[in-house]
C-alpha cells in the first residue's frame, strides 16, 4: 500500500487474511451461518469469509435456497421496477473503466435541455414508469442546485396518466451543504457506487489528480448524505475491476459501518454491477477480474445471507437469461426498458437504439416483457412509492424490514400500482398473466390478513373506476 492511503474502514489485510482463514470450511459451520441469514440476522466478516470460500455444489445448492427464503421472507412476492435517467454524460474524470471518461473522444457530449428532459421523461411515462434513477457524469455544471432543479421537473412532469412518484440519484459524492438542498426537492435514495474496495486498485484506475482519485471522500460519501437528513443511501461495486470475493467482504464492512456510525441504519440497497464492454474504452476488454455468470450468482446469494434486510439491485446489464436466473435468489429491484443514451427514451419510441452509450446494456426488452415475465415467477410488479411518503424510509423502513414486516405493508401498495399499469399501459398478453398474479396474490393475502384485505379489494375497485396514485 503507498504512503498517500490513509486509514479507514477497509482494512485491506484483514478482509484477505479472513477470506483465506476461511477456507475448506466445514459444512456444519455453513449450515450454522445459513440458519443465522435465515433468522434476518447480518452475518459478521469471518462468516461471510467462510460462505466465499463454499464450493461444494449441494452446500452452495443450499445457499441458494436459503437466498430465496429471505427474499421471500422479507420481500414477498414482489419485485420492483424502475428505469435509469442518463441526464448528462460530461465528465471531469477519468476512471479507465467507463465510456463517459473524459478522454473517450468518441463520445458526444450532451446534456439535457429542460425540454429535452421533459420529453424524456414524459416518454419514460407513456412506458409506464413511475420510479426513476437520474444518472451524471461528474461535472461542475451538474451541481447542487442544477440536480434539484432537474429533480423538480422530473417530478413536475406529468403526461396522462402517467407521473414519476420518486426519482432516485447516482452521482459523485457532495457536501452536507449540496445533500440537503436535494433532500429538499424531495430526493428518494442516493446512490454511490464505490467501485472497488481494494485501496490499490482504486488508485490504478481513478488517475491521480482526478476529484475522483480520493478514496476516502467516496467511501465516507453517504456518510455525509445521510448526516444531510437523506434517508435512503445506497452502495454498490462494480464487479469485474478486482476480486469478486473482496469486494463482497468490502460491501459489507460498508453495510456494518452504517449500522455502527447511524444507529443500526444499513444501506438501503446494494447494487453489483458487473463490467460492461463500453466505446473506446480497452480497459472493459481485458480486466484480469472478470466475473464468471457461476460466481455472479454465488456471490449475490452471498449478499443476501450476509444482508437479509437490504434492497438488491439487478440492472439491465445483464442479459435476460441471467436476471431471469438471479432474480429469485434475492433481487427486490430490477430496472426495465432502459435507455442510457442520453435522450435515449424518445430515440426508443422512434426505433432508434444509439451506440455511443456509457456501456452497453444486455438487456433490451420493454418494461412490457420483463414485466410478463416475472409474471410466469408469480411475482407482482410494484411501482410502489408510498413506503416513503409515509415515512417508511431510513431507521423505520429498517426497523420493518429487519424482523421481516416490509412485504406486508408494501404488499398491498404494489398490487394497487400493479392494477394501474396493468390498465394504463400493458400489452393483453401482460395484462391477462398480471390479472391472474394479482388474483391468487389478493386471496393470500385476504387469507391472511382479513380486515386489511377487504380494504384492499375496496381500493383496487377504486382504480377499475378510474381512480389513480391509491395507496394504503
Ligand atoms: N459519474 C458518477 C460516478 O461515477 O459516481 C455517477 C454515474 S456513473 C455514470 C454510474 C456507474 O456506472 C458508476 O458508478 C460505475 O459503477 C458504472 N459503470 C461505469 N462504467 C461501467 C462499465 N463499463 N460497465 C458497467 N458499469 C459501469
Ligand atoms: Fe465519469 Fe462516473 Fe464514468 Fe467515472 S464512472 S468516468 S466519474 S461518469
Amino acid at each position: 500500500m503507498s504512503e498517500r492511503i490513509k486509514k479507514d474502514f477497509i482494512d485491506d489485510a484483514k478482509i484477505w487474511d479472513l477470506i483465506e482463514k476461511g477456507h475448506n470450511p466445514d459444512p456444519r459451520e455453513i449450515r450454522e451461518i445459513i440458519a443465522k441469514s435465515k433468522a434476518k440476522n447480518r452475518l459478521e466478516p469471518e462468516e461471510t469469509a467462510k460462505l466465499l470460500n463454499v464450493s461444494d455444489p449441494d452446500l452452495l445448492e443450499e445457499m441458494y435456497e436459503a437466498a430465496a427464503k429471505i427474499k421471500q421472507d422479507v420481500y414477498g412476492n414482489r419485485i420492483v421496477f424502475f428505469a435509469p435517467l442518463y441526464a448528462g454524460n460530461k465528465c471531469v474524470n477519468n476512471c479507465k473503466y467507463c465510456g463517459f471518461r473524459r478522454d473517450n473522444k468518441e463520445i458526444v457530449r450532451q446534456t439535457l435541455t429542460k425540454e429535452e428532459l421533459i420529453g424524456e421523461v414524459e416518454a419514460m411515462e407513456r412506458a409506464g414508469h413511475k420510479r426513476t434513477i437520474l444518472v451524471f457524469g461528474e461535472h461542475p455544471d451538474y451541481n447542487a442546485d442544477y440536480i434539484s432543479d432537474v429533480l423538480r421537473t422530473v417530478y413536475e412532469t406529468k403526461t396522462g396518466r402517467g407521473e414519476i412518484r420518486r426519482a432516485n440519484i447516482n452521482y459523485a459524492p457532495m457536501e452536507v451543504e449540496d445533500y440537503k438542498k436535494l433532500h429538499d426537492v424531495g430526493i428518494g435514495t442516493y446512490q454511490i457506487f464505490q467501485e472497488t474496495y481494494h485501496h490499490e486498485t482504486y488508485a490504478n484506475l481513478h488517475p491521480k489528480g482526478d476529484l475522483k482519485s480520493d478514496y476516502q471522500y467516496r467511501l465516507y460519501g453517504l456518510d455525509r448524505a445521510l448526516q444531510a437528513g437523506i434517508d435512503d443511501v445506497g452502495i454498490g461495486v462494480l464487479f469485474g475491476l478486482y476480486d469478486w470475493r473482496f469486494e463482497v467482504m468490502g460491501l459489507l464492512y460498508h453495510t456494518i459501518h452504517f449500522e455502527e456510525t447511524f444507529g443500526g441504519i444499513g444501506p438501503h440497497t446494494i447494487s453489483f454491477p458487473r463490467l460492461e464492454p463500453a466505446l473506446n474504452t480497452p480497459f472493459t476488454h481485458n480486466s484480469d477480474h472478470f466475473v464468471s455468470d457461476a460466481d455472479f450468482k454465488k456471490l449475490i446469494a452471498i449478499i443476501r445471507l450476509s444482508v437479509p434486510y437490504t434492497g438488491m439491485i439487478l440492472t439491465a446489464r445483464e442479459r435476460p437469461e441471467i436476471r431471469d436466473e438471479i432474480i429469485p435468489i434475492g433481487i427486490s429491484q430490477i430496472d426495465a426498458g432502459s435507455r442510457i443514451g442520453i435522450g435515449g427514451y424518445k430515440e426508443a419510441e422512434k426505433g432508434y437504439i444509439p451506440e455511443k452509450e456509457q456501456f452497453q446494456l444486455g438487456d433490451m426488452r420493454s418494461l412490457d416483457e420483463v414485466i410478463r415475465k416475472v409474471c410466469d415467477f408469480g411475482y407482482v410488479t410494484s411501482f410502489c412509492t408510498a413506503g416513503y411518503r409515509a415515512g417508511r424510509t431510513g431507521d423505520h423502513f429498517m426497523s420493518l424490514a429487519k424482523p421481516g414486516h416490509v412485504h406486508r405493508f408494501c404488499m398491498p401498495n404494489a398490487m394497487l400500482t400493479f392494477k394501474e399499469y396493468l390498465l394504463d399501459y400493458a400489452s393483453d398478453a401482460t395484462r391477462e398473466a398480471g390479472e391472474k398474479v394479482l388474483s391468487k396474490e389478493l386471496n393470500g393475502y385476504k387469507a391472511k390478513y382479513p380486515d386489511k384485505g377487504l380494504l384492499l379489494e375496496q381500493k383496487l375497485q377504486l382504480i377499475e373506476d378510474g381512480q389513480r396514485d391509491v395507496y394504503m
